[in-house]
């Protein structure tokens, strides 16, 4: 079977995988493209990574295509892979087609060559598991050895076989993330064989990493909150010891997602980072003890754990804090400059009506406040070099925050009655 929508890719991508047909031909081999580009050529969703199996040598392929193309090979692997890099056409990963074996649950799989049939069966979705021919004769025809075509259709995800879960566990995050991506559901032997998986406590044979990386693939996803909300239902959280809210953490993602859309306008994009807020909704409400435990066991890294750590130790005394103080906006400033950027949607998230206002005060318009005089202006108005310069900026800021002086005139008048008032 042709795929009607694979002719709706840019001239210039047919162009490349035609000529990627030819070469292949020619030296004997079949091209496919594979992956996550066939699922999403015939779902009708936009996805230009080109992932290629070759069945014969794909660094061989590679070496010559390269060759005649001027791009260059990268990454050459013994496994077969590598990637192909050109201005004209960007990246490109290449494979040989290829079976792997799982040596026990969540190891490793040991690697072996194999035709294009063998290679999408080791794959973990029937939808994940299509190939585009690419050589010339056969271009544009289907592979599809597993009703990935018809499930799409279904809107269903099926796994090939029903140790696959137990030979990767990681394909249950990644399950979890193309079902909230496309809307789809776990068929229902599938359903079946990941709650199996779970119970069995397979999570515990890969490791913490592999578990933080798939998470933070689900976090960066448009439809994080009800990936999120899945995880938490399917049991994966309590796996990981991180449910501390049971069935309200679908009302709290509510909540971090108003709060996002609320602070977003006010935060610049290289200051937070949304999916390090959303990670860390999965986690908020945990003791600190426990926080520890996930900690140690995810690694998550830099500011997603920094995160973790002002939620487990900072969060809840500030939220009582900021009960007392969210009127003084000169005390809320100093108070929420210590919370990480992503803390802040968090406190929004948790806060009461008055204490929200004051947070989106402070992340849009009082931690830019500064004084329009510098130091240099304030030495030359009469104060001396010193300490005392740092403490009038800090007094300066304060007025504006207070909304006592609003003006560089207001600030060289308070110097002035301030330097009077010394000299008196
Ligand atoms: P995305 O659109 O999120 O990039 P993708 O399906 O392209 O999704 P990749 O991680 O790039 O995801 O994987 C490419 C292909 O490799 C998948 O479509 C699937 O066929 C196969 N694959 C990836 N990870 C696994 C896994 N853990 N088990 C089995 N097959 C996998």
């Amino acid at each position: 079977m042709k795929v009607r929508q694979f002719r709706k890719l840019p001239v210039i991508v047919h162009e490349v995988l035609k000529a990627i047909g030819v070469v292949a031909g020619q030296l004997g081999y079949s091209a496919y493209l594979v992956g996550g580009i066939v699922r999403d050529i015939i779902i009708g969703t936009e996805n230009l990574d080109l992932d290629i199996a070759i069945e014969g040598d794909a660094i061989r392929f590679a070496r010559i295509f390269a060759a005649r193309t001027g791009s260059v090979v990268r990454n050459p692997t013994r496994f077969g892979t590598c990637k192909i890099e050109s201005k004209a056409f960007g990246t490109i990963d290449l494979a040989s087609t290829r079976t792997e074996i799982y040596p026990h649950p969540g190891a490793l799989p040991l690697v072996q060559p194999a035709d294009i049939k063998a290679d999408l069966g080791r794959r973990d979705f029937t939808i994940n598991a299509m190939a585009i021919c690419l050589n010339p004769h056969s271009y544009g025809l289907l592979v599809d050895p597993f009703g990935g075509h018809e499930d799409i259709s279904k809107q269903l995800l099926r796994v090939l076989h029903e140790k696959s879960f137990t030979d990767d566990p990681t394909r249950i995050l990644r399950g979890i993330r193309f079902a909230a991506r496309y809307g789809f559901k776990f068929e229902r032997g599938t359903a079946r064989y990941l709650s199996d998986c779970l119970k069995g406590g397979c999570l515990k044979t890969i490791s913490g990493e592999r578990i933080f990386h798939e998470i933070e693939l689900i976090c960066r996803e448009r439809q994080v909150a009800s990936a999120l909300a899945m995880l938490a239902r399917k049991g994966i959280l309590d796996a990981l010891d991180g449910d501390a809210r049971k069935e309200n953490l679908a009302k709290y993602l509510r909540k971090v997602s108003i709060g996002i859309q609320r602070l977003r306008p006010c935060l610049d994009e290289r200051e937070v980072e949304a999916w390090v807020i959303w990670f860390g909704a999965l986690f908020a409400g945990l003791s600190s003890r426990r926080m520890q435990r996930v900690i140690s066991h995810l690694r998550p890294p830099g500011r997603a754990k920094r995160l973790l750590l002002w939620l487990a130790s900072d969060c809840k005394r500030l939220l009582r804090v900021l009960r007392q103080s969210h009127k003084d906006s000169y005390k809320t400033t100093r108070i929420l400059n210590k919370v990480p950027m992503e803390g802040l949607v968090h406190l929004y998230s948790l806060s009461g009506t008055s204490e929200r206002k004051a947070v989106l005060k402070y992340a849009c318009y009082w931690r830019h406040v500064r004084p329009s005089l510098s130091g240099e202006d304030i030495v030359r108005l009469g104060v001396s070099q010193g300490p005392m310069v740092g403490k009038i900026l800090e007094r300066l800021t304060k007025l504006r925050l207070m909304g006592r002086i609003r003006s560089r005139k207001d600030e060289i008048e308070t110097i002035r009655e301030l330097l009077k008032g010394r000299r008196n």
